[in-house]
């Protein structure tokens, strides 16, 4: 079984985002003062790894475990267990902001984890506490090191703000290459409503961080990510084991190649990051008359809906007024 699209591409990632909660509030993605959803609302442990099975019994090979922060839920190393059991999964992996690992690295990578990707947006402890509102830098450090020590693969997420952190993009690019990760530059994307800075003012786009890091260093088209699905482009650092990628919702849009939707902590099926239409698959798992087969068919159905492509403006208010905790980045 394979989900395709009504436009010819086959879905064989998904995104599930276990809460909208968390113990940071970037700039970026949260306004200051949020409301999160009742529990009643979010789907239980049990119902995320149904909707797991449902997926890779229709040719998922790749689920990613996200948020809000996943790892302030409980359950959530619960689920990556059931997860990792699945026959036909062949990556599990998980986004994290990297508070929690200290505690959960091992479990993580026991359940079946081998990638994980920890955003890091600054390696100043001030500047990062002012994008994360009251993140301690040195907690996330210590994270950083947990998940290298139980031998997970790190690669570190920043969304680059141009008058908040762009100055240290080649920083961090140093950290990334000395500690032998990779490292992807994020565009913003204008996902709900915030209050701190104006998303047009803070651009940066893809090109100009990577003309900024061509000077200090060889940067090597990776065929593979240039030719194949995946919204980030990678450049291998000539001479090191690190690579940069760059996911540029703005300035290249990778629409084209999508392969991926994403779950809502409240079990609904996002079908595009850029556009809302989505499919409840809540009222399926709950329904009296639940069987696996109807929730199936009802995600089989869904891939109609998938939009061709999304488009971003940042001049105007956000058309999209879901958070990006909601959405599951
Ligand atoms: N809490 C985890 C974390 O921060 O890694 C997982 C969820 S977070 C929503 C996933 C990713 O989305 C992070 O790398 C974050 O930087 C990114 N993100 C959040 N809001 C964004 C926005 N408005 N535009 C672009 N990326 C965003
Ligand atoms: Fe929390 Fe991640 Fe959003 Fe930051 S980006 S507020 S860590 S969910």
């Amino acid at each position: 079984m394979q989900l395709i699209d009504s436009f010819g591409r086959t879905v064989n990632y998904v995104r599930l985002s276990v809460t909208d909660r968390c113990d940071l509030r970037c700039i970026y993605c949260m306004a200051e003062e949020m409301t999160f959803l009742p529990r009643q609302e979010v789907l239980s442990i049990e119902e995320f790894t149904s909707l797991g099975r449902a997926f890779v019994e229709l040719g998922v090979t790749k689920l990613r475990i996200t948020g809000g922060e996943p790892l302030v839920r409980k359950g959530t190393i619960e689920l990556l267990q059931n997860l990792g059991q699945l026959p036909g999964l062949q990556e599990l992996c998980l986004t994290t902001n990297g508070t929690h690992l200290t505690q959960y690295a091992r479990a993580i990578r026991d359940a079946g984890v081998k990638r994980i990707n920890i955003s890091l947006d600054s390696l100043n402890p001030e500047h990062f506490r002012r994008l994360t509102r009251f993140g301690d830098l040195d907690q996330v450090l210590a994270g950083i090191k947990a998940a290298q020590h139980a031998g997970l693969k790190i690669k570190l997420n920043c969304v680059a703000l141009k008058h908040y952190n762009a100055d240290e993009v080649p920083a961090l690019v140093q950290f990334a290459v000395d500690e032998g990760m990779d490292i992807s530059f994020i565009e913003e994307m204008p996902l709900g409503k915030i209050n701190d800075h104006g998303r047009a003012a803070e651009y940066i786009s893809s090109d100009e961080l990577r003309t900024r890091l061509s000077r200090d260093y060889s940067l090597l088209p990776h065929e593979h990510s240039h030719a194949h699905a995946g919204p980030s482009r990678y450049w291998q650092i000539a001479g090191f084991n690190s690579r940069i990628g760059f996911i540029s919702p703005h300035s290249h849009n990778f629409c084209g190649s999508c392969n991926r939707v994403r779950v809502t902590a409240t079990g609904r099926l996002l079908l595009c990051l850029g556009n809302e239409h989505s499919v409840d698959l809540r009222a399926q798992l709950r329904a009296e008359n639940y069987s696996e087969a109807a929730l199936r068919a009802h995600i089989v159905n869904a891939m109609q809906h998938k939009p061709e492509k999304h488009f971003f403006d940042l001049q105007e208010e956000p058309q999209i007024v879901r958070f990006m905790n909601m959405t599951g980045g």
